[in-house]
């Protein structure tokens, strides 16, 4: 017997939260595959995602990771929401990216890789703020060392650690340009034998959320996906959504990297619509932001909506980054509305399905 468990993203508006709950199930030594493991009823009345007097829903297992919080044998157990008949939950936003794929965009060979921004608040503030006033100006905050401007680090830290027993995608952190702000990388890593591809790398990035946010229990703070935690001049959380394709990555990618900044151009309010709660108050043009009323393509430009790293520009192929995701948009919508712009895929037309937020 173990201790699995059940992680799923409930109703809530505008940004969908984790849930979890736990059970205790005969397992063996062995990791079981999603199917394996039963499907759990809980009270959607209690989560935003049913009416009291018709309040089941149902958690069906698609994903499963060592637990790294408990002991060896027990296990992470990711979970997509089914309504009360048995039928994917309205709500559930993994059934829309994994539609869009098997709508075409799976035979693309897309990889993806995220850059989640967190602060990390106590007190409601950021750690690195005294409790009057503000700290000194952004400038030496970002990938620092010293106690004086790196604040949190060994959340980071424990954070890192977790991921990789978890056997996460986990690509690497830094300090970031607020004080008691972070970011770590879940994503493509240059091996062969990894499935980085789109939705197996939200499904990381989701657990290494909640990781993220169990770490920060144990210390009493809140990691915070807010797009900007604090108004003023100071840095918004991103999550920055690096994508590929084996268009983009044959060698004259560079082609395809410019079709794919085209497409995005005409499609600039349909991704800004899926990309996160408070945008506007991050994509002002400032702070490392283009504005969000505007679209710019460009290489190496870090005020750019879409920039394409300097080492691919010098190669000519590769991968481009999405700049204007927030902290706490749904990787399973980035990466489903990315696919449906860049493969040309009317997700309405071919699955009679909208892709909302
Ligand atoms: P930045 O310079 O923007 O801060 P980071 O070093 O934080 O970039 O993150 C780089 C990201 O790019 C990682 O998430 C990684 O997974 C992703 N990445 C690298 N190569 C590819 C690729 N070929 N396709 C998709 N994502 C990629
Ligand atoms: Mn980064
Ligand atoms: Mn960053
Ligand atoms: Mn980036």
């Amino acid at each position: 017997m173990a201790l699995a468990e059940y992680i799923w993203l409930d109703g809530a508006v505008p940004t969908q939260a984790l849930r979890a709950k736990t059970r205790f199930l005969p397992l063996s030594a062995e990791l079981p595959a999603p199917g394996d493991l039963p499907y759990w009823s809980f009270d959607g009345s209690s989560t935003g995602q049913a009416e009291g007097f018709d309040s089941d829903c149902g958690l069906v297992p698609v994903a499963v990771m060592p637990d790294p919080l408990r002991s060896p044998g027990d296990i992470l157990v990711l979970c997509e929401v089914s309504d009360g008949d048995g039928r994917s939950h309205r709500g559930n936003t993994r059934a829309g990216l994994r539609t869009v794929l098997a709508a075409g965009a799976a035979l693309r060979d897309a990889w993806i890789g995220f850059e989640q921004e967190y602060a990390l608040i106590q007190d409601g503030r950021p750690l690195g703020f005294p409790d009057q006033g503000l700290p000194p100006p952004q400038g030496p905050y970002y990938c620092s060392v010293g106690s004086d401007r790196a604040f949190g680090r060994q959340i980071a830290e424990e954070h890192a650690r977790l991921c990789i027993d978890a056997g996460l995608m986990y690509y690497g952190l830094n300090a970031e340009v607020m004080p008691g702000q972070w970011e770590f990388q879940i994503g493509y890593r240059g091996l062969a034998e990894e499935d980085a591809g789109l939705l197996n790398t939200a499904d990381h990035l989701w657990i290494a959320r909640y990781l993220l946010h169990r770490v920060a229990e144990r210390h009493g703070v809140i990691a915070s996906l807010a797009n900007k935690p604090v108004a003023g001049d100071w840095n918004g959380s991103g999550m920055h959504t690096n994508f590929s394709c084996a268009g983009t990555r044959a060698p004259d990618g560079m082609a395809a990297i410019h079709k794919a900044e085209r497409l995005l151009a005409h499609a600039h309010e349909a991704h800004i619509a899926v990309y996160g709660d408070g945008l506007e108050q991050r994509l002002t043009g400032l702070h490392e932001t283009c504005s969000i009323s505007e679209f710019k393509a460009g290489g190496a430009d870090r005020g750019a909506s879409i920039r394409i790293p300097q080492d691919v520009e010098g190669k000519g192929r590769g991968y481009f980054e999405d700049r204007r995701p927030g902290a706490n948009a749904d990787p399973y919508l980035v990466a489903a509305r990315l696919a449906a712009t860049v493969f040309e895929i009317d997700i309405e037309a071919a699955t009679g399905m909208a892709l909302v937020a």
